[in-house]
């Protein structure tokens, strides 16, 4: 048994970086590439001290960028009953998944991806960068394969692409359903059946934000899409 328990992984994960940033020096790391560069040395920092745990201890620890589903909610509790309400730190129900830039910050696909991909390198338990598009990437297939690009040639080690996916369960219809059904012309406001918009939250892919926590629902509700209009270069 002793033996068996060598092979795992023991990590220490992290969220909120962004309000971190918020707290030290009054910006997040989307919005100053000073803040880029402290975020980059406190979680750099992080994984130093795995490092050099595995090494004392001939074990495996790691470092893991988490959403913590249950703690985003909990610890902002905490913190601000502690603090007060804090702007860009502790006025939001949720603190941000791992070093993800805030997920209500307006900034082009492109720069996220920039901005991010280097925790990656840092946080080798594990990791996920998402991008935000308003359409159907099948109508701009161009387009979605440049994000993918991208994010192979920035080192995303886990990038996923979130799109809305809406599906009409009397007609069988899936795609983006505004107001009415593109394929049968019905409308849900009028006493039918509703339609299923399919969103993704910390992984999961939901029908609806019901069964979530308040949390999460908030952070999803706060969600911006992501611009993928021109290329520019990172901040
Ligand atoms: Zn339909």
């Amino acid at each position: 048994m002793r033996e068996i328990l060598k092979h795992g992984t023991l990590s220490v994960g992290f969220i909120g970086l962004a309000e971190c940033l918020k707290a030290l020096i009054g910006k997040h790391h989307g919005e100053s590439k000073e803040a880029q560069n402290l975020g980059l040395e406190i979680i750099g920092y992080m994984r130093k001290r795995m490092d050099e745990a595995s090494q004392q201890y001939h074990l495996n620890f790691t470092l893991l960028a988490t959403p913590a589903e249950g703690l985003s909610g909990r610890f902002v509790r905490i913190d601000a009953k502690k603090f007060g309400v804090i702007e860009g730190v502790t006025d939001r129900e949720y603190y941000t998944n791992s070093f993800h830039i805030p997920v209500y910050f307006p900034i082009s696909a492109w720069d996220k991806i920039k901005l991010e991909a280097p925790y990656h390198a840092l946080t080798n338990a594990g990791h996920i960068t998402y991008v935000e598009l308003d359409g159907d990437p099948l109508q701009n297939l161009d387009a979605f394969e440049q994000i993918i690009r991208c994010m192979k040639e920035e080192g995303i080690g886990y990038g996923s692409v979130n799109h809305p996916v809406d599906r009409d369960p009397k007609c069988g219809y899936t795609g983006i359903i505004g107001d009415e059904c593109p394929c049968c012309g019905r409308r849900e406001d009028d006493g039918n059946e509703a339609f299923e918009r399919i969103r993704r939250i910390t992984g999961y892919l939901v029908g609806s934000v019901e069964n979530f926590n308040n949390a999460k629902r908030a952070e999803e509700a706060d969600r911006v899409k992501h611009g993928i209009e021109s290329e520019r270069e990172a901040i």
